[in-house]
């Protein structure tokens, strides 16, 4: 259910992002790059997603069609876009950052059901549309902008409520308080050497056959605009040639502010708005890219994983090692390898044979798992830097427990009834002041333990080290659990519970003294990370991998 808080004065400006021709032009990275800007101009923001899919959020989606679920501090899960929007920005997401069709809808409904609207026949106009602009209305911090991405691309039958209702925002705010920029694609066809402008003039047209006219239009393109081109793309969409801004392909996503400032991008949402035009400081763009494009030397992880077919699947896991790489002026190159190869023949290892670090990230379900475990026990026996982010944590565990302590019936409840449950279903846990329960009959969509947890970390670890803090914070998504009840067995077989609960029930981080690096986290640290602030769990782990091969 959406709780939404009144509207505050004074209001914010509002940004409204939509996507032509094709999807996957960058329209959230576009975004966050683009309040990175407004940042750099000393003006507070806001990111926010309105997804058009019924799903009422994207936690039960398939990661390998989806990509990854984006966690937020207050247990929202989010489309990953809101990663690129903490990325870019530092301003964390909130549950009220991201909105679908399909939570929209049921709130509409679960008030039809309440009698809220007694009397009324509801309809898309005015219920569902009133409906989001309340959304896009709500909790602000009294930021300066609030820039608001509309997933999907223009011409979707899906998207069609939101472009009604922003439409209607504009309307109401006044062109004082809205801008809307379109991002587009202008096509580079071989055969005939030119660029062709002619989609992105029917997307507008697409856009104000539902009466959006875009006041700036962001054109990807890989070669650069010829002035007349621009000049026709003004004139058949109806705005100012200065507001087409080219969005040429970089290097990294990290030039993106960059880029997109030299192209005027920022400075035409200023004069939409008739702010003063003043110079942005862009320096820690500049560092951050200059540390990227000039590594001091480069290091080879790899992410053994189940969802290895879309990277995007482990968005915020690649982001976070480059930013680990940002702060060991290192390259970090990464060896994307699924699983199941383990399963399947021996030698499959001696792949990992060359690689300085080894990664198992986040997962769900059997399929691979095993093949994990072989990944871990091979990071183990040859003194490999080894990170296991909350799945990866779990297999650490398993594997220690089966290999080392004598334990060879331990599983996970998550796949059926192992003779040994020491990775079980958590059943009861505190959150706040409040017990949170669960049995393995409830809904599988928004019950797992999410968003953040305070941890206590013990003196004289590694993890402790890195963090050099008593108390941290971080996201969770999991739904089972190390039992804290076979400690003593594991520490008996090397393994150091190095972070736990504050209640001391729920095991938080492990780690290996035996062995040069060696962690297990059950949260996601990934999440968290941003370039400016790399985080200190991939800073120490890729440190360690270069140390590692160095070594070799
Ligand atoms: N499937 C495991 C659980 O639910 C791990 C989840 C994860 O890696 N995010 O606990």
């Amino acid at each position: 259910m959406l709780h939404l808080a009144v509207i505050q004065w004074p209001m914010p400006r509002y940004i409204f992002i939509t996507g032509g021709v094709v999807s996957s032009l960058g329209k959230g990275l576009g975004a966050a790059a683009l309040a990175a800007l407004l940042q750099a101009r000393g003006y507070k923001v806001r990111l926010r997603k309105l997804d058009p899919y019924l799903n009422v959020d994207p936690g039960t989606m398939s990661p390998t069609q989806h990509g990854e679920v984006f966690v937020t501090d207050d247990g929202a899960e989010t489309d990953l876009d809101l990663g690129h929007y903490e990325r870019f920005t530092g301003v964390h997401a909130r549950r009220s950052d991201n909105v679908t069709t399909g939570r929209i809808y049921s709130d509409v409904l679960a008030r039809e059901r309440r009698g809220d609207y007694l009397g009324a026949t509801i309809q898309v106009i005015p219920h569902v549309t009133d409906a989001i602009k309340a959304f896009v209305q709500s909790n602000h911090d009294d930021e300066d902008f609030v820039l608001c991405e509309i997933g999907g691309t223009v011409g979707d039958i899906e998207s069609l409520p939101f472009l009604e209702a922003i439409r209607q925002l504009g309307n109401e705010l006044g062109r004082e308080q809205t801008c809307f920029l379109h991002v587009t694609l202008i096509p580079y066809i071989a055969a005939a050497g030119e660029l062709k402008t002619k989609p992105t003039q029917h997307s507008v047209k697409e856009l104000q056959s539902v009466g959006i006219q875009p006041d700036i239009l962001l054109c990807r393109t890989e070669q650069p605009l010829p002035e007349e081109q621009r000049g026709k793309i003004a004139l058949f969409c109806n705005i100012r040639p200065s507001a087409v801004i080219l969005g040429m392909d970089v290097n990294n996503i990290y030039e993106v502010p960059l880029s997109y400032h030299a192209q005027g991008l920022d400075a035409e949402v200023m004069r939409h708005f008739g702010l003063a035009d003043e110079t942005p400081d862009l320096s820690a763009w500049t560092h951050i890219c200059n540390g990227i494009a000039n590594p001091d030397s480069e290091v080879t992880i790899a992410i053994v994983g189940k969802y290895t077919s879309l990277q995007d699947s482990y968005k915020s896991l690649g982001e976070a090692l480059v930013h680990g790489g940002i702060a060991n002026s290192a390259k970090v190159k990464i060896e994307w390898i699924d699983s199941e190869l383990f399963e399947a023949e021996d030698a499959a290892v001696e792949a990992l044979h060359h690689v300085s670090g080894i990664l198992v990230p986040g997962g769900f379900g059997e399929r691979g798992s095993e093949g994990k475990i072989r990944a871990i026990q091979f990071a183990r026996e040859h003194r490999i830097p080894y990170l296991g982010i909350c799945f990866g944590m779990q297999k650490a565990v398993l594997e220690t427990a089966r290999n080392l302590a004598g334990m060879a019936g331990a599983g996970s409840s998550e796949f059926g009834e192992p003779e040994i449950p020491l990775v079980g279903l958590m059943t009861e846990w505190t959150s706040g002041n409040q017990t949170q329960q669960r049995s393995a009959q409830d809904d599988l969509g928004g019950t797992m333990r999410l968003g953040a947890y305070p941890c206590l970390l013990e003196e004289g670890t590694l993890a402790k080290g890195l963090y050099d803090d008593a108390e941290i914070s971080e996201r969770h998504r999991h739904r089972y659990e190390v039992n804290i009840a076979y400690r003593a067995k594991l520490e008996e077989a090397g393994m150091r519970f190095s972070g736990l609960s504050p209640d001391g029930s729920l095991p938080e981080i492990i780690e290996r003294p035996d062995h040069p690096w060696f962690v297990g986290v059950q949260f996601h640290p990934e999440l968290k990370s941003k370039p400016f602030d790399p985080h200190p769990l991939f800073t120490g782990f890729v440190a360690a991998s270069m140390e590692k091969s160095r070594l070799v």
